[in-house]
């Protein structure tokens, strides 16, 4: 694929966007689609919207409509592409093994070269994609302001005064399952570097993420300590960056790459074993690497090294699991995926690891394999689809009767939190992230 152009201060017209369109799109691909429609009841947006358009198929459609010239991409077009949630369930259910997810953030990348319409998403991609994920020293500094604003008291006047009220209902709903941000990062914590006791049965390199890093500290110490309790030798590289997610999915490809070269870098020159995530949505990139770099001489070799280590931390502990010393805690436990987890990593050993922790009673969760409706700043930016699916998701989710639900990545865990105060059963459930309930169970 060719790389994204600057973009122009001007708005980019239409008619380029399609010319750009027509030369990435990998036509290869889309001729793939059969049409066969096995996708449609795998899909989010085609279910809750019952069009066409709104389906994998549809999409497909409307790539391969534009690549062969026979329509123009359009604001209708843009907004297609837009509603779909990238959970690549899609994937999943395709027989023909079309890779949807790679031609949408090449549709996305073509619809970037616009500046999208609306001022509140034209402002939070700018927000998030240049000014705070790439740096993790303002990632830091927003945990601190975020942390203070809790603990100051900030927080509990805010409420009493009526300024929430000022915020869309969304947000003040979610700003209120707002996990504590930390001052310190897992880095700044533990260390550099951790060691088992004993010889270790290899040397794992923790991805730490952005926002998990920030809002889920604890669960990225978890992570690590559990890593130790398995018997790793952990490593935690100092000069690792955001995985580059959020800015692929969102048709930010140069930005992605530039993450991508760093994470290379840092992570080979730690010389680990394993590359090791705790967020599905981040796990998924990292696996992904290898194609962004596909024929680039200079980094295609490395790019296939990290991607081939890249492991989600269900696959390393249900390797030990048995090693570790689990205490029994009677709980009835459910598990939502992460889209990104199933779909993009194939990852199924969480579930493996939940009905083999010592008095758990696994029962699975209707349709769990369907997404939650957060898929990264989605809930953001289309607050009302995600409500929709998110209130959908919630029905099952009561119906399971189970009082933790487990998940394995933040943005999930989040949606997770706000669902369960959605469906009023915080008096009886919670929602966990799998690194933190194996720790409860660690004696
Ligand atoms: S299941 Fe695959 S081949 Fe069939 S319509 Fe969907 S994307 Fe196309
Ligand atoms: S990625 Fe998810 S929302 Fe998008 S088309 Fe595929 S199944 Fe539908």
């Amino acid at each position: 694929m060719k790389p994204v152009k600057e973009k122009p201060t001007d708005q980019v017209a239409w008619e380029q966007v399609a010319e750009y369109l027509r030369k990435t799109l990998d036509q290869d691909e889309l001729t793939h689609c059969m049409r066969c429609g096995f996708c449609l009841p795998a899909c989010p947006t085609y279910r809750e919207t019952g069009l066409e358009q709104a389906s994998p198929r549809g999409r497909i459609a409307l790539m391969k409509a534009v690549a062969d010239g026979i329509i123009e991409p359009d604001t209708a077009f843009a907004d297609q592409m837009n509603l779909c949630l990238g959970c690549r369930a899609c994937e999943t259910a395709c027989p023909a093994g079309v890779q949807y997810g790679r031609v949408l953030e090449q549709a996305r990348a073509g619809i970037a070269l616009r500046e999208p319409s609306s001022r509140i998403v034209r402002g939070l991609r700018k927000l998030f994609f240049e000014h705070l994920f790439p740096h993790q020293h303002r990632l830091r500094m927003l945990g601190w302001g975020l942390a203070l604003y809790r603990r100051s008291g900030l927080r509990w006047l805010v409420r009493r005064s009526g300024l929430m009220r000022l915020f869309p209902e969304h947000l003040r709903e979610m700003e209120a399952v707002m996990p504590s941000a930390s001052f310190k990062g897992v880095r700044e914590r533990l260390g550099g570097i951790l060691r088992p006791e004993g010889a270790p049965r290899g040397r794992v390199g923790l991805f730490r993420g952005c926002i998990m890093d920030v809002l889920f500290t604890e669960t990225n110490c978890n992570t690590a300590r559990l890593l130790v309790k398995a018997g790793y030798e952990v490593v935690i590289p100092d000069k690792q960056r955001c995985c580059g997610a959020l800015h692929a999915h969102a048709g930010e490809e140069e930005a992605a790459k530039r993450l991508a070269r760093d994470n290379i870098v840092a992570f080979r020159d730690a010389k680990v074993d394993w590359i090791v995530s705790n967020a599905g949505g981040c796990g998924a990139m990292l696996v992904e690497y290898v194609h962004h770099f596909q024929g680039d001489v200079l980094m295609e070799e490395d790019a296939r090294w990290f991607s081939e280590r890249v492991r989600d931390i269900s696959q390393l502990v249900a390797d030990g699991i048995d090693d570790l010393p689990l205490k029994r805690l009677e709980h009835r436990v459910t598990y939502q995926d992460s889209c990104h987890l199933r779909n993009g990593m194939r990852v199924t050993e969480p579930r493996d690891i939940l009905r083999r922790m010592p008095g758990m009673t696994y029962v699975e969760l209707f349709e769990s394999d369907r997404c939650c409706g957060s898929a990264g700043i989605y809930n953001l930016t289309h607050p009302e689809m995600s409500k929709q699916i998110l209130d959908e998701k919630m029905i099952h989710v009561k119906n399971t009767q189970a009082d933790i639900l487990v998940t394995s990545n933040p943005g999930c865990l989040l949606q997770m939190k706000w669902g369960i105060r959605r469906a009023g059963l915080e008096h009886r459930m919670r929602a966990v992230h799998l690194a933190d309930l194996l720790m409860e169970a660690v004696e």
